[in-house]
């Protein structure tokens, strides 16, 4: 392998071969009777390369009316047309460069495959059972967790089945998430697909066999709620037949497990049929390379930073390994599994929990690990660079205000947004639920969506493109709302998807007419903690911004993220109760019914206000 240069692709973990990712330098090469090339090459050097008379070439060309010398550059049916004379194949490969590490190709040595465990996205329609099914999998209460319907974290886990591993990723059961499934299913090598064998196939299972299908993933068919009275499996599978899922007692190659996922009732047959569709697929990697792989979910951490699930996809992932993801880079500063376990390395199909990452990366990155800290950084910046270039050419469009009067006028309207969300899994939601109200006068076109608080660099952005910046759950700081309304960019503020979507609708519709808004007053910042035995921690305060006052509504603020909305139990100057205090001056704030409170958190005053 080490004397092998014309591997498109180096990432081996063995010594003394270079970790770095070489590009192949070689223009041309033969193969097995296949003529390899990259780009446009002379009549010498294809020659040279054929081995085959440069006379004998010119001739060829001449009499098929072609006239060349030796210096002439061949364009590929040229190219094609020489080889095909000679008795050659021809393929041309494009050169990947590093940066664009998604494109390349991992030509592994077969003897270095190993067998990897499966990697399983349970799908279905809403309320058919998923997420009691990934609960019955995986022994443990999802269900309680959920807020506004959506789950909003994803997991992922794995799971011992006859001495054999499976990975599952938790797919979160709602239509909002359809960006998140699709990606889900490109991880993914089979689908669950749940089915309520009292209800049958809905929109949303025909849309989950769509994605399996899009990406030629196989499809188990767990038909569950088989306790039910009303259960008719038989017409579970002739619904699926229609579309092109065949049982195989019809004929097919779909395997239908029916089983009750609350009575945990044939629980091992799905498992049982993953582990045959696995066996089939031979599903395999290769243990020593640098890792490469996948996204699943990501956000910010109060206190690790930023913290990532990712899905290894090939090679090893070790504790300390140099990693490029999405467009920042940083160290794997420590893996933990699903259970919180530190892990020195994670093999292929692992998903992991990462810290150490410089940035928030989006779920659906790919990244990948290398040995040098200076080849991910270098790597990280072009990938940034490149994606800038492209978020700067993001297409012109107008304030909320706008798209409501042009809508009205009836013209055809594009309306940018910028989504920020506490975690990359609401971002990607909200983003995917917006999508899809484009319509045929209005499109709506998300120009970022991440996770992480409201920065200057959003405002730039939302400048550049005139979008607007939509915050879920997370709030710009007081430079950042200064920035946005030097450059008159409108910053709006939700909690709840639904209320969101809800605001977009109207303004498509032309109704955007709130009658109370909510207007920020002010901005402290903690400096020191009291804690008064009696009535809890006192914040000791500095307003930087505005005005806070007794009545208004607070925000606790931390890292740009929202850790708790309520109501102000007393405001104090020095000793005395007071009704406001302004900016530049220092109070003492005592929030009602919360002291989780640092040094350094920001509490935000809000008030409602009646507006036209
Ligand atoms: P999801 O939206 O697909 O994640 O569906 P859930 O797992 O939340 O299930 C929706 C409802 O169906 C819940 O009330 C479950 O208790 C119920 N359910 C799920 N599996 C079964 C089953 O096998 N039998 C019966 N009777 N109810 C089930």
């Amino acid at each position: 392998m080490g004397k092998n240069n014309k591997k498109q692709f180096n990432g081996q973990r063995e010594t003394n071969v270079s970790t770095k990712v070489s590009v192949d330098k070689i223009k041309t090469k033969v193969n097995g009777g296949v003529f390899v090339y990259t780009g446009a090459i002379s009549t010498g050097e294809l020659s040279k390369t054929l081995n085959i008379p440069l006379g004998d070439i010119i001739k060829f060309l001449f009499m098929q009316g072609k006239m060349v010398t030796i210096n002439t550059v061949l364009d590929d049916e040229l190219i094609g047309t020489v080889c095909l004379e000679f008795g050659y194949d021809f393929q041309k490969k494009n050169i990947v460069a590093a940066e664009n590490f998604e494109d390349l190709e991992i030509n592994d040595d077969p003897s270095k495959l190993k067998p990897r465990p499966a990697v399983v996205t349970i799908m279905g329609h809403v309320d058919h059972g998923k997420t009691t099914l990934i609960d019955a999998i995986r022994n443990s209460n999802l269900v309680a967790g959920e807020f506004g319907g959506i789950s909003q974290e994803i997991g992922a886990y794995q799971k011992e089945y006859n001495g054999e591993k499976i990975t599952f990723i938790d797919t979160p059961g709602h239509e909002a998430f359809t960006a998140m499934r699709a990606r889900g299913a490109s991880v993914t090598d089979i689908v669950v697909l749940v089915v309520a064998a009292d209800d049958g196939v809905m929109p949303q299972t025909i849309e989950a066999i769509d994605h399996a299908k899009a990406a030629n993933v196989p499809i188990i068919v767990a038909i569950n709620k088989m306790d039910k009275p009303g259960a008719d499996p038989e017409r579970v599978k002739q619904e699926l037949m229609q579309h092109d899922v065949i049982a195989e007692d019809y004929g097919g190659d779909a395997i239908c497990v029916e089983i009750s996922a609350k009575q945990k009732k044939n629980i091992e047959g799905i498992l049982e049929a993953i582990l045959v569709v696995a066996e089939l697929k031979e599903l395999k990697a290769n243990p020593d390379r640098y890792a490469l792989g996948t996204v699943l979910e990501a956000k910010l951490d109060k206190n690790e930073g930023a913290k990532a699930t990712l899905l290894i996809q090939n090679g090893t992932l070790k504790e300390g390994d140099y990693l490029v993801v999405g467009t920042s880079y940083g160290k794997a500063r420590r893996m933990t599994n699903e259970y919180r376990k530190v892990l020195q390395e994670a093999t292929p199909s692992t998903p992991v929990s990462v810290i150490g990452l410089g940035e928030v990366p989006q779920a659906g990155d790919r990244f990948m690990a290398f040995s040098e800290e200076s080849e991910a950084r270098s790597i990280a910046t072009k990938r940034r660079l490149i994606k800038e270039q492209k978020e700067r050419n993001a297409t012109s469009a107008a304030s909320l205000e706008d798209l409501f009067n042009k809508a009205k006028e009836g013209q055809r309207q594009t309306i940018n947004l910028i989504i920020k969300a506490d975690s990359t899994g609401s971002a990607e939601a909200v983003k995917a639920s917006l999508e899809k109200l484009s319509t045929d006068d209005i499109k709506i076109n998300i120009v970022r969506a991440t996770s992480g608080a409201i920065t200057e660099s959003d405002v730039l952005l939302a400048s550049a493109s005139r979008a607007i910046i939509y915050g879920f759950n997370v709030r710009p700081d007081a430079r950042t709302r200064a920035k946005a309304s030097e450059e008159k960019i409108e910053i709006r503020l939700h909690r709840i998807i639904y209320a969101l979507i809800e605001e977009i609708q109207a303004a498509m519709k032309g109704m955007l007419a709130p009658t109370f808004v909510e207007k920020i007053t002010g901005q402290a910042e903690i400096r020191r903690l009291f804690k008064v035995s009696k009535l809890g921690t006192i914040a000791g305060c500095m307003v930087v911004e505005g005005v806070m006052r007794s009545t208004c509504g607070v925000r606790v603020i931390r890292d740009g993220i929202v850790i708790y909305e309520g109501k102000l139990a007393s405001l104090q100057r020095e000793k005395d109760s007071v009704k406001e205090v302004k900016n530049g001056f220092e109070c003492g704030m005592l929030i009602e019914n919360f002291n989780d409170i640092k040094e350094g958190d920001i509490i935000e005053g809000f008030e409602s206000v009646e507006e036209k």
